[in-house]
């Protein structure tokens, strides 16, 4: 084909303006390996890109889309040949370079990942790049040396994307898994997912004491601000929290004082640059680890047509899980 589907984003007065149109092949971007994409999903920051509420786009016009999987179609990188299946998360995609909102991509082949061994695309992208953070929050808490029978781990944002991967990687490694969420409605789900406990997030999501009664040993936090303070006030002496997400806010309101009066630690954790080795490893473990029953009960599936919509759904926080964009 010398033009294929794509939602094009081009700038406007608030926001982006967004249109469903054919995109020629000649315009796509530098690379050494050409995607024919099947599989995207929306993530938090797909829903940011796309409804304007931060400026995650950085060149116009863009294909929003920060993630996909699919089938290589032409390459001139040594490590994948035509037909390879393959899987791309984060390293500007979506918002410096062409996305995943389109039937095919071209990008560099040092980005890519090959499909691991016991996934298909539409489980890659149920994962996505949401479920790939939350595997790359549990490595952390390993290398730090922490272990389920050190305690509880607590999930913030518990119900959303990289909350639900987190909660079913971590129960199934045998965790005592406190889900934390907005969303009572959604208890029996997460109990599904192998949560033990369920807290409402109003208990931690106000401003808190420098620090609090000791709760858990580990965590995951996609949620930031008073969330992720009063996280770690409440850390048993000795654990960590990975932090990973904003959904709250991208300030840290927190004292000094479970860092230097229980050796606390905070674990930052982007997935965006990520070097390459930490990622083969996460997706080797999600796709050893992940139990594919919990995979599909967290997982809804979309045509590419809805995917403007269910921006707005996710940074609203009424999407449940993980959305699986079929491009087809
Ligand atoms: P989702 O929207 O799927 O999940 C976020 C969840 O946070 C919501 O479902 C909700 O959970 C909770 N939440 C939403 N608003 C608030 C609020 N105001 N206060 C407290 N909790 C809130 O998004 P994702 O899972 O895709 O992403 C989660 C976060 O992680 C985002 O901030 C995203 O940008 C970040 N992220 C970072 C990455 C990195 O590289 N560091 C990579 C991927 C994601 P509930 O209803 O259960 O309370």
């Amino acid at each position: 084909m010398t033009s294929f589907k794509a939602l094009v984003a081009t700038k406007g007065e608030t926001g982006p303006n967004l249109a469903f149109t054919e995109f020629a092949e000649s315009d796509l971007m530098d690379g050494d390996v050409t995607v024919r994409v099947t599989h995207s999903t929306v993530n938090y920051k797909d829903g940011l890109a796309l409804t304007g509420r931060a400026p995650v786009i950085r060149r116009w016009p863009m294909i929003p889309g920060i993630d996909f999987a699919g089938r290589v179609e032409i390459s001139e990188h040594p490590d994948f040949k035509p037909g390879d299946l393959v899987i791309l998360n984060g390293w500007g995609t979506g918002e410096t370079h062409l996305g995943a909102y389109a039937q095919k991509s071209r990008v560099k082949g040092d980005w890519l990942v090959p499909l691991p061994e016991g996934l298909n695309p539409d489980e890659a992208m149920a994962i996505g790049t949401a479920g790939y953070t939350a595997m790359l929050c549990v490595l952390a808490l390993e290398k730090h040396g922490l272990k389920p029978s050190d305690g509880p781990v607590v999930v913030t944002g518990a119900a959303g994307g990289v909350g639900s991967v987190a909660v079913a990687l971590l129960a199934k490694a045998g965790w005592h898994v406190i889900a934390s969420t907005g969303r009572p409605e959604e208890a029996e789900y997460l109990k599904g997912l192998g949560a033990a406990e369920i807290i409402d997030r109003a208990e931690l999501s106000a401003p808190g004491r420098p620090l609090g009664k000791e709760r858990w040993i580990a965590g995951v936090d996609a949620v930031g601000s008073h969330t992720l303070a009063n996280l770690l006030s409440m850390t048993k002496y000795g654990g960590a929290i990975a932090a990973c997400g904003l959904a709250q806010g991208m300030d840290l309101p927190a004292s000094v004082a479970p860092f230097i009066l229980r050796g606390v630690a905070l674990l930052g954790i982007d997935s965006v640059m990520c070097p390459k080795p930490r990622r083969l490893k996460a997706w080797a473990r999600l796709a050893a680890d992940l139990d594919r029953e919990r995979l599909a009960l967290m997982t809804t599936r979309i045509p590419l047509s809805e995917v403007i919509e269910t921006g707005r759904a996710i940074v609203d926080g009424k999407v449940r899980g993980r959305v699986v964009v079929e491009i087809g």
